[in-house]
């Protein structure tokens, strides 16, 4: 017989693959995708993932034997594998970080999760190995780990799995809860009664029961028009319900026979689908977006379609995503952050049903194994639904085979970046690419396009498609830049409003209509300082000022979440003139409502959004018109219905203006351009009214013309000279140590060592904006390279010096860690 062995990949941060003996009779059963135990160190096991199996054994080593199976068919598939490894050699991640980023953590089984008895009773013939796990979990809880030793040393995981799938077992990590599907006790009637007769029969012989007697009758009103089906089962809730029959009586009943119990398995994914509509039809200026598109795609693979806010183009998304429905594939439609996009998920439900299944990180983890499982069944054909995933940027692991569309909205958006942990990949980046390994379209789309994007729309390597009027009758609003030194001077100023904003406020109130108010800062003030010596109250772990938040009385540390009670008296003159400086969305409310006590004002911050479903009864109550003023960071660009909105102030323009990161003039400009894309009601002009005291800014400027492309092309101008993306690649390395002289000289030793050994531009070490966080101390290194440079060579040379750094003595509480094409 031919010797086989699996290359396997390990849930640790390695770079490698490892090479495993699969014993002959696993032979047939190991393949490509699915999940084995492997022993890695000296006793250490793990469950790998089969990246490849082959009859060629690697030269030399010692070679391990896969111990066991865990999985009958693949998790994933060898066509997705293309896509980790691109992410492993891109973003210079080890395979293992890929492999725990892809899947979810359910389907990570490792020996740490602990085995709880199932909900299910046997009902099968057991392998005495499976009565004695049996056992074992029944008589207390137990981790798996302890029941390998328990049974000297075997795995007996593939049984495990086995008995969990029937539900006899189940397993539960230590932290976060494993997988298991949700279920509820159902009754059915027994075949034997399943007709007219025989079941006349036996209502007669209960004459003398008339509890169990009534509970049937009961039971079979249930069933569908009182007919008889055997298959259906009914709910023991339902059948309780009104409080008529006991449990007691029911247990009767399955005693007798008559009933028979059951666990039926419920799907956590979300039942209430919308009535089903027809697709909308188009405008004019969209079937003449779609027809370029279309045109566009036939020989590029990419197309960027820039959209003014409220165009339409989520229409036109319908329309490509029913196009490649009917040719029976499927599409992943990707957007920066879906619990705050509700509509979305709604109108995508109302078109494709239960085709439409949605997919991100603020599900709970069974949530998401069941989304992960209904892909590849869909994958492998055994299931109609899962064509159109709706996801946040984790859904590009799901192990999609057959794609024919992938739409990337609101492309500009960095939550697409994953910041941390490895890999720290960016989504829209990856769609593209998996764009191209499949051969199907990418259509990105955003309103305020990413210059990376645009250069590549403008130098023709993508399409580039414009959508320049709102969708119906609504209009781009009007833009007025208010001078906040010019009003303080002049002593105009209401809190913290100029004349302008509070006379716009004034103005929309009295017609009722509804205003939004941005300002990028929560919590009550940033800082505080003693107004005598100037001292200012800063986290005791990371390099920063402590924001006060009125309500809960704190000072809060916003990296670590370090607080402590606002001091009455300063730490070190002890002078009690302390004061809380600048301005957060609890100080804007509080103001506020002191201008316009008569008006019903919101906050939409992270403060207030923390339970899960506060984000949309805020934007329900908004779209009520319960709500006059919303206050908010952000968040405010999203999910609000611009129908409603009249008038959008920013309060402080310059805060975003003057954020020292080569990006800043390029977010502000998105930023500002978003939120005043809010404004503006169907038959009124809308208004924004940003302060600022840089009225002679280039973005602002850009902002009042709106004119994105004269804006794009001095920024490029600009990034070319300083050798910036899009002109320019990134690589930032992030030295970290608790000590901080471990980190400036292992920081100092590897920039010298990337000078001599890379030949690219390389500039630090120096300390990021905020030097430490969490107790540790960082230090960045960066380089910068063109774009035609080979990449390969260059992240290899990379890779050793950081790992010669690593290996000097005194390094080993070093954490060294890459961002390719940081954000
Ligand atoms: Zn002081
Ligand atoms: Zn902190």
């Amino acid at each position: 017989m031919i010797e086989s062995f699996a290359e396997v990949i390990l849930p640790l941060p390695l770079y490698d693959r490892f090479t495993y003996r699969i014993p002959d009779e696993l032979v047939s059963v190991v393949k490509p995708g699915i999940r084995v135990i492997v022993q890695f160190g000296a006793r250490k096991f793990y469950s790998g993932l089969v990246y490849s199996v082959s009859d060629k054994a690697p030269d030399g080593v010692d070679i391990k034997l896969v111990e066991a199976v865990i999985d009958d068919n693949e998790v994933i598939f060898p066509v997705n594998f293309e896509l980790w490894q691109w992410i492993s050699d891109y973003y210079m991640a080890p395979m293992g970080d890929v492999m725990k980023a892809a899947l979810p953590s359910a389907l990570k089984l490792e020996s740490t999760s602990t085995l709880y008895p199932g909900p299910v009773s046997e009902s099968m013939p057991l392998t005495p190995e499976e009565v004695e796990i049996l056992q074992r979990v029944r008589e207390k809880p137990i981790p798996i780990k302890e029941l390998q030793m328990k049974s000297g040393g075997l795995f007996p995981l593939r049984s495990l799995r086995k008995m969990i799938e029937e539900q006899l077992i189940s397993v539960e990590e230590e932290i976060d809860e494993k997988y298991h599907e949700k279920t509820r006790t159902v009754y059915r009637l027994h075949a034997l009664y399943d007709k007219e007769e025989p079941w006349n029969l036996m209502m007669a012989s209960l004459k003398w029961a008339p509890k169990q007697a009534g509970l049937l009758s009961h039971f079979k009103t249930l069933l569908q028009f009182g007919s008889f089906d055997g298959q259906k089962g009914i709910a023991r809730e339902k059948l309780l319900v009104n409080g008529r029959f006991s449990d007691n009586t029911i247990r009767e009943l399955v005693k007798k026979g008559i009933l028979i119990q059951d666990e039926e398995i419920l799907s956590r994914l979300t039942t209430d689908m919308p009535e089903q509509a027809d697709i909308n039809l188009l405008n004019k200026d969209q079937m003449e977006a779609i027809a370029q598109i279309r045109a566009q795609l036939s020989d590029k693979r990419v197309v960027l379609l820039h959209g003014v806010t409220a165009s339409g183009k989520t229409e036109i998304y319908i329309h490509l995503i029913e196009e490649a429905c009917r040719q029976n594939k499927q599409v992943l439609y990707l957007v920066p952050e879906i619990a705050l996009t509700p509509q979305i998920v709604h109108r995508l439900r109302k078109i494709f049903g239960n085709r439409v299944l949605v997919y991100h990180s603020k599900m709970s983890d069974a949530e998401r194994v069941e989304v992960w499982n209904r892909v590849l069944e869909h994958s492998s054909g055994r299931n109609p639904e899962a064509q159109v995933i709706l996801g946040a940027r984790s859904a590009v692991f799901l192990p999609m085979t057959n794609p024919g569309l992938i739409i990337v909205d609101e492309e500009h958006e960095n939550s697409y970046k994953q910041q941390d942990p490895s890999p720290r990949y960016n989504a829209r980046d990856m769609a593209v690419v998996m764009g191209a390994r499949h051969g199907i379209p990418v259509l990105l789309g955003s309103a305020t396009p990413s210059f990376e994007s645009y250069l590549n729309a403008s130098s023709g390597k993508y399409g580039l498609v414009k959508l320049t009027k709102r969708h119906g009758s609504s209009k781009l609003p009007a833009i007025v830049i208010a001078d906040v030194q010019d009003a303080y001077k002049r002593r105009k100023m209401k809190s913290m409003l100029t004349p302008q904003l509070y006379e716009a406020m004034v103005t929309a109130l009295e017609n009722r209509e509804q205003i939004v108010l941005f300002q990028n800062r929560r919590g009550y003030s940033p800082y505080t300082e003693c107004m005598d010596c100037g001292w200012i109250p800063m986290c005791k772990n990371c390099d920063v000022s402590l924001t006060y938040h009125k309500k809960s009385g704190w000072l809060t540390c916003h990296y670590c979440g370090y607080h402590l009670r606002m001091p009455t008296n300063c730490d070190r003159c002890h002078s009690s003139n302390i004061k809380s400086r600048g301005m957060g969305t609890e100080k804007v409310e509080d103001e506020i409502a002191a201008l316009f006590p008569e008006a019903r004002i919101a906050r939409m911050d992270l403060d207030t959004t923390r339970s899960k479903h506060a984000f949309e009864r805020m934007i329900r109550q908004f779209e009520g018109h319960k709500i006059d003023i919303v206050i908010g960071t952000q968040m405010v660009t999203k999910g609000l219905d611009i129908q409603h909105i009249s008038l959008v102030g920013i309060l402080n323009a310059d805060n975003l203006l003057n954020f020292p990161d080569f990006r800043a003039h390029e977010r502000a400009f998105q930023l500002m351009q978003q939120v005043s894309g809010r404004s503006g009601r169907r038959e009124k002009e809308g208004k924004v009214v940003i302060q600022t005291s840089q009225k002679g800014h280039s973005v602002i400027g850009a902002l009042v013309k709106q004119d994105y492309e004269k804006f794009f092309r001095d920024s490029m101008a600009e990034r070319k000279i300083f050798f910036y993306p899009p002109w320019f690649r990134l690589i930032r390395i992030i030295v970290k140590h608790r000590n901080q002289s471990n980190v400036d000289n292992a920081a100092q030793f590897l920039a010298d060592l990337l000078r001599k050994n890379v030949q690219v531009r390389v500039l630090g070490p120096e300390y990021p904006l905020i030097g430490r966080i969490q107790l540790w101390y960082t230090k960045e290194i960066w380089m910068k390279f063109s774009r035609d440079r080979k990449g390969p060579e260059l992240k290899e040379n990379i890779r050793e010096a950081m790992a010669q750094v690593k290996s000097l003595p005194g390094n080993s509480g070093l954490v060294i860690q890459v961002d390719v094409d940081p954000m």
